[in-house]
């Protein structure tokens, strides 16, 4: 995993790679709301976790979460054979025009996962650019979301005090870091990404 950027006063850091790969307290899972697995990073974590994250999962839809996980909403599991803590599952929006709410429940994502990252005492998150492959979220917008409410939260609350958001290609990390550099550099005046 490669840092190619701190924001925030070094709170957010933007990287390249897989999230697999990230060792700290805990990887945020672009899932979908079986939580039984899927493609794209879902199916990443659950390869390279093994056998254990998923019977959590199962364990959960059959208590807590019969009917599945909300869109936007998050859930935490053990992290199997990964280099962190735990996992923290959460349902993003799938695109359909930007009217049915996807801002909001983005922004819920982000929000709960570093809510149940800040109680369970974490130093460090790692997020993917949830939304962002299958479920079609536009890129730039989904960027800018993503980092307002990482924004908004670091403004509020010590923990975590490191926030990743790891991108799978160099090309989406600068990417982001375009779209949201007039806001960037809004919260940090005087430095630019
Ligand atoms: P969603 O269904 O929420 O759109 P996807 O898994 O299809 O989720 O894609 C979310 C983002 O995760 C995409 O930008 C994709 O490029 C990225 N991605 C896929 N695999 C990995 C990985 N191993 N590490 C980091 N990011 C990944």
């Amino acid at each position: 995993m490669r840092e190619l950027a701190k924001l925030l006063e070094a709170r957010l850091i933007v990287a390249v790679g897989d999230i697999t790969a990230f060792s700290g307290d805990a990887i945020v899972n672009a899932a979908n709301s079986g939580l039984l697995g899927g493609g794209g990073v879902d199916g990443a974590i659950h390869r390279s976790g093994g056998p254990d994250i998923l019977a959590e999962c199962r364990t959960l839809r059959a208590s807590r979460l019969r009917d599945g996980l909300p869109t936007g909403q998050a859930v935490m599991t053990g992290a199997g054979r990964l280099a962190v803590r735990a996992v923290i599952h959460t349902v993003g929006p799938v695109w359909s025009g930007g009217g049915r709410g996807e801002p909001e429940l983005l922004a819920s994502c982000y929000a709960n996962c570093l809510k149940l990252a800040e109680s369970s005492g974490f130093e460090s998150i790692a997020f993917p650019a949830i939304s962002t492959g299958v479920y079609g979220y536009p890129r730039n917008q989904a960027g800018s979301v993503a980092f307002r409410t990482i924004a908004s939260f670091a403004r509020e609350h010590a923990l975590p005090g490191s926030i990743w958001l790891v991108f799978h290609s160099e090309a989406e990390a600068n990417a982001f870091l375009e779209a949201i550099s007039p806001e960037a550099s809004r919260e940090s005046p005087g430095r630019t990404p």
